[in-house]
């Protein structure tokens, strides 16, 4: 397997030159530090904001469909290093590196729906009350919008933000997480490449800054950026949200999940084992949308189990770089702690845990392996209202389907869910106003890897953002609503007479 200099440089980045800053990069692959990167100084932050508004206000006359030109060349880029991009996610994040290249996937997938919407930023044309007069809305460019972005999908999410962003007309400001500023260096050389083969683009589009939360917290109290599209987790949002609300800008919130499935009577077992399993343990269960609460009917528990079990002990844990691993490490030390600490408290409220161990130490000392771990348990305790980052599935009995999907929403996030059944009624009352409350509601797959053509986001703690497909590309414009008179009268609305006299 290609090494990370390598990769590197495949990417137009020179290892040798990512070895000089403050902020050390850490593979969970090995543990070993790959790079050490300089942190954007917070007083610097003020001069990237300056320079993204005066792109801006190039950037936003420029025709939609050439803008999305732009994106289209930026696809091609994409497309083209796949695989080294993959892999870079792979050693920075440490998820598999079939996950790598479907993140990769993804940001190319988003970049054809960005090209199609550069042709569709469509506006209402509204019929007027008073005569003579049209109505419509029109979309505009909004400004510099800054993204802050989680390390578990370090390029996917960026590029969701980024492909509407950039055909919207507003220039990027990218302040990845600290664990993964390398995937974001080398996205912005793509991005680069793409802008010289377009030529006549406006400098500084995409401008990355790294650093922790005081580099996020300064872009988040700067008033030239009125949109922050922030993910990550609940804590970053409660952090986030009040200080734009405070300057009255606005704020697209990603946050965490808890993400459920309800197992009906008549789910079809053959699906639900490989469909929990792969939401379950995929990207080592940190996910924003991993499986972690499964309800299960009475009827079907004893056989789905010790199924559940034995597709468990058979999942390969392993460098994510090696084909064959379908789980690689956790992201560092602090993560494994966390997950220990939430399968004491769940054996402390009556648990029974399977699995949950940590894996390879002898392999890889410096590095975080864990066995995912299922925990059968007696009910809904708090630390299963809790999102932990890691692959843990509580498994709980239900008998009345109502009582099931009440205890499915008593979560304080509402990212994503599913339900598995064959029943017509028990699918659409799951779907309904009164069923699942989260923003993703599935039948008969999984809660996790959402397809970029619908709108992706949550519901309460999780921020109630949305991003991605469908009309997402809203959050990131203005409306501006115009009524033209072509009359030769002024009538007022609501039939007001504003007589003058003469
Ligand atoms: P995190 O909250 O620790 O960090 C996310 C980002 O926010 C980082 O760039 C971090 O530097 C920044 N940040 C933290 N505090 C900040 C502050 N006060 N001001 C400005 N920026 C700040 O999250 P993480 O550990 O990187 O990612 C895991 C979490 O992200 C999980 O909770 C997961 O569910 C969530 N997530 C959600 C989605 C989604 O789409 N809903 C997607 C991916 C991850």
């Amino acid at each position: 397997m290609t090494d990370i200099k390598t990769t590197l440089k495949a990417l137009g980045l020179d290892a040798s030159t990512l070895q000089k800053g403050e902020l050390e990069i850490v593979t969970p692959v090995d543990g070993s530090v790959i790079a050490r990167v300089p942190a954007t100084p917070v007083g610097e932050v003020g001069n990237v904001v300056a320079r993204a508004q005066t792109a801006f206000e190039a950037w936003r006359t420029v025709p939609a469909p050439r803008r999305g030109e732009l994106i289209r060349l930026f696809g091609e880029e994409l497309r083209r290093h796949k695989d080294d991009l993959g892999r870079l996610v792979t050693f920075e994040a440490g998820k598999i590196f079939e996950e790598g290249k479907g993140e990769v996937q993804e940001m190319i997938d988003i970049c054809d729906f960005a090209v199609g919407l550069s042709r569709q930023l469509y506006g209402l044309t509204i019929a007027s009350e008073r005569p003579g007069h049209r109505m419509m809305e029109t979309w505009h460019p909004i400004g510099p919008v800054a993204v802050i972005s989680a390390f578990n999908f370090p390029v996917a999410v960026w590029s969701w933000n980024t492909a509407l962003a950039i055909v919207c007309g507003d220039p990027v400001i990218w302040k990845p997480s600290e664990k993964t500023p390398l995937t974001a260096f080398a996205c912005a050389k793509l991005f680069e490449q793409a802008v010289k083969k377009l030529g006549d683009v406006p400098a500084n589009l995409v401008q990355v800054v790294v650093g922790k939360a005081d580099v996020g917290e300064a872009l988040v109290d700067d008033p030239r950026v009125p949109l922050v599209s922030a993910t990550g987790s609940c804590r970053m949002g409660r952090a986030v949200a009040p200080r734009v609300a405070a300057r009255l800008g606005r704020s697209l919130l990603e946050l965490g999940g808890n993400n459920g499935m309800i197992v009906a009577p008549s789910a079809d077992l053959d699906l639900v084992v490989p469909g929990t399993v792969f939401s379950a343990v995929g990207t080592a269960g940190q996910r924003c949308t991993s499986l972690r609460r499964a309800f299960i009917h009475e009827d079907v528990y004893d056989q789905l189990v010790p199924r559940l079990k034995k597709a468990y002990g058979s999942v390969r844990i392993g460098s994510p770089l090696e084909a064959g691993t379908l789980v690689g490490p956790l992201i560092d030390g602090r993560a494994f702690e966390s997950m220990q600490a939430a399968l004491d408290q769940a054996r402390a409220d009556g648990g029974k845990v399977t699995g949950g161990e940590r894996a390879l130490q002898d392999r890889f000392p410096n590095a975080w392996y864990v066995s995912p771990a299922l925990v059968e348990m007696p009910s809904q305790t708090e630390i299963v209202r809790t999102e932990t980052f890691a692959p843990i599935l509580y498994l709980m009995k239900y008998r009345e389907l109502d009582d099931a999907v009440a205890r499915h929403n008593d979560v304080p996030q509402g990212l994503s869910s599913c339900i598995f059944t064959t029943d017509l009624r028990e699918a659409e009352a799951f779907m309904s106003a009164a069923g699942s409350d989260t923003g993703i509601v599935n039948v008969n797959i999984g809660p996790s890897g959402a397809e970029i053509g619908g709108a992706f986001g949550g519901e309460k703690e999780t921020g109630g953002g949305r991003e991605s497909g469908s009309d997402s590309w809203k959050a990131y414009m203005r409306r501006a609503t115009n009524t033209i008179n072509y009359s030769r009268e002024l009538p007022l609305a609501q039939g007001i007479k504003f007589d003058l006299g003469d």
